[in-house]
């Protein structure tokens, strides 16, 4: 799918000679909904570009509760802070779609970000911005409404995903939301009466994008900027 091999954000900003370079040393990958790309604690062996579907970060507390802290779309990569040193991962990655991504060893990473500096920029540049959008996630949990919440979540999720048709389950929404199912009900509720979205059984259309807009704290646009903003290379 050569199509498929510039569509990741990170990809397309670097030079003709770094993208080569990626592409050459990375092996295309398919994740399913479900599939998990690295448990919590784990050494990161691999890192993914992804192209399309997202990755979800979800932490775990000893109770059994879980809860989404990041996604990863084709805007970015995989554990970026293992190009500097050997790391492991914080949260358990997994597929909250189907998807493909470019995987590479992280060795093979480190070593080809060692002659490239334009490479270890970019994705530096991500990594800081991915910490900026965990730092405005940490104010947005403590001090924005759930049903706002979930209007962003929806929206980044649009970003990301082909078409307007989210498939999700409840009770996986209000994991990722570390919500109550009834409390992203009447979120969804809420939305669909503002017409925003249509919702059913786990399936949630948009209707109108930018009444979702309207609806998200300030948060999404937020994440936007921290992310999105990367210069492309020459
Ligand atoms: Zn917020």
């Amino acid at each position: 799918m050569p199509s498929a091999t510039l569509r990741n954000h990170l990809l397309d900003r670097l030079s003709a000679d770094d993208r080569k370079a990626i592409l050459a040393a990375s092996t295309p990958f398919e994740f399913e909904l479900g599939h998990v790309f690295s448990e919590a604690g784990d050494a990161v062996a691999h890192v993914h570009f992804v192209l399309s579907g997202i990755v979800s970060a979800v932490a775990g507390m000893e109770d059994g509760r879980t809860v989404e802290t990041f996604m990863i779309g084709r805007e970015g990569v995989t554990t970026p802070a293992a190009i500097h040193v050997p790391v492991r991962t914080y949260s358990r990655l997994v597929g909250q779609s189907t998807g493909e991504t470019r995987r590479i060893d992280v060795g093979r990473l480190r070593a080809i970000c060692d002659e490239r500096p334009g490479l270890r920029t970019m994705i530096a540049l991500y990594s800081s911005g991915l910490q900026g959008e965990l730092e405005q996630s940490g104010a947005c949990n403590a001090l924005h409404r759930s049903d706002q919440r979930f209007a962003k979540w929806l929206l980044r999720c649009h970003d990301r995903l082909d078409g307007d048709t989210l498939h999700l389950t409840q009770e996986y929404l209000a994991s990722l939301l570390g919500s109550q199912r009834t409390t992203v009900n009447e979120a969804a509720q809420g939305l669909q009466k503002a017409g925003a979205i249509s919702y059913s059984r786990g399936k949630v259309t948009i209707l109108d994008r930018a009444a979702l807009e309207r609806a998200a704290c300030e948060c999404y646009t937020a994440g936007l900027r921290d992310t999105l903003e990367i210069p492309k290379q020459l």
